[in-house]
């Protein structure tokens, strides 16, 4: 048997045993803070200064709650509004600058470019198409050659249609006939450079639809 008083003056046996709990733990905490939130904070700004503090903060950030609070708050109107802000600061704009020249940043582009595409599908439409073969007179626009609508994918008499401007308009502002190896060997590129790397003169149709826009 315990005495009583020895019970009193005891300091592990005054300590009820529910004090030790998270609940209680917590709102013991959470009393402090109210009272004292000043200093509190003050010590919270320190502490994240130090170097335990911040490689607390990087686990924090990594870490499956960090991540969903970040994404939380970024769609939250606070974190619009801090965000807009930041994106028109010299600072946001040069981070942006070096996100499109990364590998990551040029991939995103293209994979946006294609979502596009598939969302609006470009097709030429029979009239027009009609009024290009009779246009250009069924002949490759750079190399002469007569071109054929009955020969198999890949001859060298294919015809085909190439975008003046890469990524223009599909439309007969942009489009001129040409044959498969012509097209095949251009691509994408510029106009003029592919010309003079082939040695031919720029077609004077192509110059036209340049200047007519
Ligand atoms: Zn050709």
């Amino acid at each position: 048997m315990i005495d009583e008083e020895f019970k009193k003056d005891c300091k592990i046996m005054r300590v009820p045993n529910d004090w030790t709990t998270p609940y209680k733990k917590r709102e013991q905490n959470r009393r402090y803070y109210q009272k004292n939130k000043k200093s509190v904070l003050e010590q919270q700004k320190k502490y994240r200064k130090t170097l335990k503090g911040r490689k607390a903060q990087k686990k924090y950030d990594i870490s499956k709650k960090g991540k969903e609070r970040r994404i939380k708050y970024k769609h939250s109107p606070k974190g619009r509004k801090t965000n807009k802000k930041y994106k028109h600061s010299i600072r946001g704009k040069e981070t942006e600058k070096k996100y499109q020249h990364s590998s990551k940043g040029k991939t995103a582009k293209i994979r946006e470019y294609s979502k596009r595409k598939k969302r609006f599908p470009i097709e030429l439409s029979v009239e027009d198409m009609k009024f290009i073969k009779h246009r250009d007179n069924m002949k490759c626009v750079y190399c002469g050659i007569e071109l054929l609508t009955t020969v198999p994918k890949g001859h060298q008499q294919q015809l085909t249609f190439d975008h003046i401007v890469n990524n223009g308009a599909t439309d007969p502002s942009n489009l001129v006939l040409c044959c498969f190896p012509c097209n095949d060997s251009k691509k994408d590129k510029n106009v003029f450079e592919w010309c003079k790397k082939q040695g031919k003169p720029v077609p004077k149709i192509i110059l036209e639809l340049i200047k007519n826009g």
